[in-house]
Order: C-alpha cells, then structure tokens, then sequence
C-alpha cells in the first residue's frame, strides 16, 4: 500500500490509507483512544478502538485505517483537516520516544537555548521552526530560480583558502603538508567572485556561507550565509536595480508585503543627519504590526575611517591609522578617483559602496570594485601598507587586474537576516538549523572540542596551556 500524506485525507473519503508519521497528541478514553497524527503536510485526529493506548507523544508509527467525514457537529474548524478523520485499523510502531528532554508543542521560547540546542533536532520539529526552515527554504529556491531566469553563473569558491580582509578577524585551519602554515576559512568570497570576472563570466552568484571571528553576540554565531553576487560592465545604478528587482520578487515569493515598491535612497550624510545612523526602520507603528518590510538603500559613505585602536582587525589593517570603512576592494566614486591615487584630503574620498538597510537592519552592502590594479595599490597605500606587504596580501589581485578585467560590482546580502525579518523573528538563530550557542558552541554535536595527541603531532602543534591567573585577594 502506498503511504498516503495528512494532506491528501481529505480527499480519500471512504478510503483506506496508510500513514507514517508521528504521534502529536494522545487522548487515551479507556475504550477509545485519539490521536493527532502528523507529518510534514499537517496533522489529522485518528481514533482507535480498544487500541492505541500505549503510545507515545512523538513516537513515529505507521497506520491503516479508513478515512471518514466527520459528522457537522464535530468538524474541527481550526484544523485543515477537520472535517475528516482516521478510524484505525491497525498500526506498528516505527520508533518509540521516550519522555522527551523537551517539549516540542510550544513555540520553544520559553526553553533554555542551551537546551533548545543540545536537542536541536527536537527542537526543529515544532511547528514555528517547521515554518521558518520551510520558508527559508522557499526563499532560497526564489532567488536562485530568479538569478538563474537571469542568466546568472552559480559558482562555488573555495573553503579552504588566505585571508580574505573583511575586515573580521580570520578563522584560521593548521596545514597538515605545510608545517606551521595556515589557511583561513572566507569571510566572504569577495576576491574569488571578482576573480571569476576577470575570468569571463559575467554574472556570478552563489549562496555562499561565510566565516568571521567575531565578537559573539545574543544573536550572532561565526558563521553565516549570504547571497553574494557579481556582475561585470554595470554601474551602481545597474547593480542597485538588480538586487531591488530580485528582493522584490523573492520576498513576495514568501508572502511579504513592501511598504514601497521603489526603494528610497538616501546618501550617508542625509542618513546620519535624519535618523543619526546608517540603518534606520522607515515603519509607522501600524506598518510594523502589520509586518510590512520597509527597504531603502544609503550611498555615498566615507572610504576611510581612522583605526579604532580596541579593534584587532581594525590595527591591523589600518597601518597608517586610517582603514576602510567597507571593504577594501571598492573603487572611490568616479570624482574622488584622483584623489585617491594622490592619496590626498582621505577622510573627504567617497566610496562607490551601496547599503541596503530593510527595518533598521543593515540586509546588505556591495560596490563597484577598483577593477584597475593602481586604484587597489591606492587603497592599501593609504592605509600604510608596504609594497611588499601589498604584493603579499594583494598581489594576485593586482596581477589579474592587468590581463583584462572587465569593470564590475556586485552586492551581499545577509540571507539570515532577510529570513529573521521576513518571519519577524528577534534572533537571527531562529532561522537558521544548527546555530552556535551565545558561547560559540555547537548545537547537537559538543564542539569546540580537544583533539587527540596524534592529531596535534601530525598537524605540527603544541598547546601551550594557559596559566590560571591566581586569586588574590
Ligand atoms: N564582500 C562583501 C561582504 O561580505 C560584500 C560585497 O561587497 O559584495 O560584506
């Protein structure tokens, strides 16, 4: 007998069927005995007579029973299927479930993060994580079915690789051939997908997952995924309209609703000036209930801000005591570009960075890039670089940029965050399956973890262990 979804009861009145699935909830009448049945299309009231009794809530089974209307009086309004239900026939359990560590009927806010993600894979069965996954899930497939429309080139860049200066501090993996060397996990694929221009495709896009070694923060782990994008021989206005149309689409794709159709822009320094920061909500309060998602974008931000000596990464890459404020491979805005190569008036240069700001959330930010190799050298100059310090961090990007690399910008979107707003959650874990804990732990599996002697021997390391500093008191 073919399985038969929840979904589908409802039009196999008079039917026999056979459902696998999980028990929901048991109601145990003595001679009778309800259940809510579910799986992945919904929930159904099954009812056994003289049978049933022992199972478990959770417990996934397979059933047959024959499918019947249920009589006006008892139709379950509030249920897809309530106006029919399963009167069993037989039934074997597939999989008992003991008492569970949590529960699984409530929304889950109310249960422990640590716990909610020991048990992760519990936790994603209630219905408001079925729903976020699900959604997530359907928005992804919206913006690659819309790039791919578009004649946009899906690419991988790697995982294992150098330094990619976001401007985060780097997650750094031990060389098992190269004794004492490093590669560092990407921040983003920023070079790689500007190499992938000089390489001649155009239009690139990939659902990339990237890797920082941030400060951890309520809602924020060290990795995320974003919807990175590139394109050659396009202005900010081309990019801009792109990204507008695609967030458009996808968005509505999930249900959301726009407070506007066009996106308003706004410049840095009117931003600063209005709501005295660089993301803003553009929501009335009404708006807000309603789950409108209100989007704008800012332009026209300073190229370089003086080094925040309390910032690691910030040091280290602002030499001389100015860095990026965005992202070092952005081309100046095309009347500073002289400016830039004289290294003259730095803090007044303007980059050609556009963010885009959706309910006072940054949801992304992108550029056109310094596609020609002496604007980049620029760049690192003014932040203190030596030659040779640029040739070993930059080098290959110069070098590619003097055998033919087309004029191009591209964006990245925060694709957790875009989730966490569309389904007007507060943290960006909510949306994502296997989040790191507050404490940067891993959710199920028990990492960071110590690895074994041999490991650290091949891998050419020592742990040097840390002294407790003493109490005094
Ligand atoms: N690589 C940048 C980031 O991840 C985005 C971009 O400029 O495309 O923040």
């Amino acid at each position: 007998m073919k399985r038969t979804l929840v979904l589908e009861t409802l039009k196999q009145v008079g039917k026999e069927v056979k459902l696998q699935g999980w028990v929901d909830t048991k109601r145990d009448h003595g001679k009778v005995t309800f259940i809510d049945f579910r799986d992945k299309t919904g929930k159904v009231q099954c009812v056994g007579y003289k049978m049933m009794g022992e199972l478990t809530t959770e417990s996934v089974i397979e059933l047959i029973g024959l499918v019947k209307e249920r009589p006006e009086r008892l139709v379950n309004k509030n249920l897809p299927t309530g106006t029919v239900e399963i009167d069993v026939k037989q039934y074997t359990i597939l999989n008992k479930a003991k008492e569970l560590p949590i529960g699984v009927d409530t929304d889950g806010l109310e249960i422990k993060e640590e716990a909610r993600l020991k048990y992760r894979y519990l936790d994603l069965r209630r219905e408001r994580m079925q729903n976020i996954i699900r959604m997530r899930s359907k928005f992804f497939k919206a913006i690659s079915d819309e790039l791919h429309s578009q004649d946009f080139v899906e690419i991988e860049t790697p995982m294992l690789t150098e330094s990619t200066k976001e401007g985060a501090r780097d997650f750094i993996v031990p060389s098992r051939f190269n004794p004492g060397k490093f590669y560092a996990l990407p921040q983003s694929p920023q070079q790689y997908k500007q190499l992938l221009m000089t390489a001649g495709f155009e239009k690139y896009f990939q659902i990339a997952r990237c890797i920082r070694d941030e400060d951890l923060r309520a809602d924020r782990g060290f990795e995320f995924t974003q919807l990175d994008l590139e394109m050659s021989f396009v202005d900010r206005e081309t990019v801009m309209k792109t990204v507008e149309d695609l967030v458009k689409k996808s968005v509505k794709a999930v249900g959301a609703k726009l407070q506007k159709e066009e996106f308003p822009v706004f410049t840095y320094a009117e931003a600063i000036e209005k709501f005295g920061a660089d993301k803003f909500d553009l929501r009335t309060d009404q708006e807000k209930e309603e789950g409108v998602l209100a989007f704008a974008w800012v332009i026209k931000f300073p190229f370089f801000k003086k080094v925040d000596k309390a910032d690691v990464a910030e040091v280290r890459d602002g030499k001389s005591g100015w860095t990026f404020t965005h992202n070092p491979f952005s081309a100046p805005e095309p009347e500073f570009e002289q400016d830039h190569l004289d290294k003259k008036n730095i803090g007044k240069i303007i980059t050609a960075q556009y963010d885009l700001v959706c309910n006072g959330y940054e949801a992304g930010g992108g550029s056109i890039r310094a596609h020609k190799a002496e604007l980049l050298k620029s760049t690192f100059e003014i932040m203190g670089y030596s030659e040779e310090e640029i040739q070993h961090s930059v080098g290959h990007m110069l070098e590619a940029f003097e055998v033919g690399t087309p004029p191009h910008g591209g964006i990245a979107l925060g694709l957790d965050r875009l989730v966490m707003i569309l389904a007007g959650e507060e943290s960006l874990k909510e949306t994502i399956a296997f989040p790191m804990s507050s404490t940067g732990r891993t959710s199920v599996m028990d990492g960071p973890s110590a690895v074994s002697g041999e490991q650290l021997k091949e891998l050419h390391i020592k742990v040097v262990k840390k002294e407790k500093k003493e109490n005094k008191k």
